[in-house]
């Protein structure tokens, strides 16, 4: 600070650093005093790393993923988190599920998650999952390529597969509406139901729906794989199932509406998926699973490298509590917060603080009795430089009500930016 020869205080303003911001969120983390032994599984978890970044760098509080009395589902919490409103933008899953196994999607889209399954020979569904098929699936995509509709010759035809059973189909074309009933209907013993459309345009998708379903029934029904599979004893691929419909969603990328370039480093389909219909980059990263296993610490490392490499953000997605806790199993849970303490811990030796803002939360809360998704709040952190500190020393569900982030609801990625200098002012 220098005194000017007017009298005034003038400050030597520091250059702008051009900061960089990294959002890393633990799918499921909180969880409720039921858990295990009268506490929460991240009461339960030693977490020094999480606790000594919170103490030293950073401010907690409890966040609301959608808002107060709303039961996030995962991708409606991502939306919200990313800074948009799910109500306004949401389409349903499909669409997420598509774009997370690669493929590439225009807003002339309807995506469907799809199943291979067994049809009997009375032409009932015997199981929907083709006895969770574990090879030969490249095979059956190749032999779908050419699946088009007779009706509607407009509209392009495109099935992917994805682990196992599972899959993805997109219908492209002019006119196609979003709202149709499933063709899976999750039950055994019935023929695969029609699909029907809400509306006109929706009424059009169904049609090639139906007609690209009757298509794949044939042409796996023949297909050499599954007499093999037959000769073997398992059950053949033999039909695909869809459900999950869901237009591409009117959407701006983050790119456009915060001007920051972007990462994501994720595992599991639904979270890429969010993540790329945002405009994020998707990178891949060895040993990502998208479960308890997963290699979180590499994760970790592609986010640095992807900072250092010129990105302004990067979401990172850790799958493991969650699965834990639909498992109900605290021990699990407990684990895996404890492994992802050990990257928390990584990171705040890799990070560069003088130039970057972390937020760490969960999606939601997934307690271990109830072993779903809860509307209860999520703890959540926002450390760096620019945060104003609180007095909070550890982080879990209690001690974070008490935290200077308060309660507030989503917009974790845009509340971040914000605190990097990265955020357009609203207004004039
Ligand atoms: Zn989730
Ligand atoms: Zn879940």
């Amino acid at each position: 600070m220098m005194i000017g020869c007017s009298g005034f205080v003038s400050i030597n303003l520091r250059e702008l650093i051009d900061m960089k911001s990294i959002m890393i969120i633990a799918d499921g983390i909180g969880g409720r005093p039921t858990d295990l032994d009268g506490k929460t599984c991240l009461q339960v978890a030693e977490t020094p790393e999480i606790d000594d970044l919170l103490a030293r760098r950073g401010t907690g509080g409890l966040m609301d993923p959608i808002d107060n009395g709303v039961r996030p589902g995962s991708d409606t919490a991502h939306l919200s988190l990313f800074g948009y409103d799910p109500y306004a933008c949401y389409t349903g899953r499909g669409v997420f599920e598509a774009a997370g196994i690669g493929m590439d999607l225009t807003e002339n889209d309807v995506c469907f998650r799809t199943n291979f399954a067994t049809i009997d020979s009375s032409g009932n569904i015997a199981d929907r999952r083709a006895g969770r098929i574990s090879e030969g699936q490249d095979e059956l995509e190749e032999a779908l390529a050419g699946l088009k509709s007779e009706k509607f010759p407009e509209v392009e035809v495109r099935f992917k597969r994805s682990t196992e059973h599972r899959g993805a189909l997109c219908l492209r074309g002019p006119e196609l509406g979003g709202n149709v009933s499933p063709t899976d209907p999750h039950e055994l013993d019935i023929p695969i139901p029609e699909s029907s459309g809400q509306d006109k345009e929706s009424e059009k998708t169904a049609s090639v729906l139906n007609e690209v379903t009757r298509q794949a029934r044939e042409i796996l029904g023949d297909h050499p794989l599954n007499k093999r599979r037959e000769e073997e004893g398992k059950l053949p691929a033999n039909a695909i199932l869809s459900r999950g419909s869901a237009k591409y969603p009117e959407i701006q990328s983050v790119e456009k509406k915060y001007e920051v370039t972007s990462s994501v480093i994720a595992a599991g389909a639904l979270y890429i998926g969010v993540a790329r219909v945002a405009g994020m980059e998707f990178k891949p990263v060895e040993g990502a699973t998208g479960t308890v296993d997963s290699n979180i610490l590499n994760k970790a490392k592609k986010a640095v490298s992807e900072l250092e490499n010129g990105k302004d953000m990067v979401f990172v997605h850790f799958k493991g509590a969650d699965n834990a806790s639909h498992d109900h199993d605290p021990e699990a849970k407990v684990k895996y917060i404890e492994k992802v303490d050990d990257t928390i811990g990584w990171l705040k030796k890799n990070l560069d603080w003088e130039g970057t803002h972390l937020s760490f939360a969960g999606d939601h809360s997934t307690p271990i009795q109830y072993g779903d998704h809860v509307a209860d709040p999520v703890p959540a952190i926002i450390a760096g430089p620019n945060v104003r500190r609180d007095e909070l020393k550890s982080f879990d569900e209690f001690s974070c009500m008490g935290g200077g982030l308060g309660r507030f609801s989503g917009n974790l990625l845009p509340m971040t930016l914000s605190y990097s200098n990265k955020l357009p002012k609203f207004g004039a």
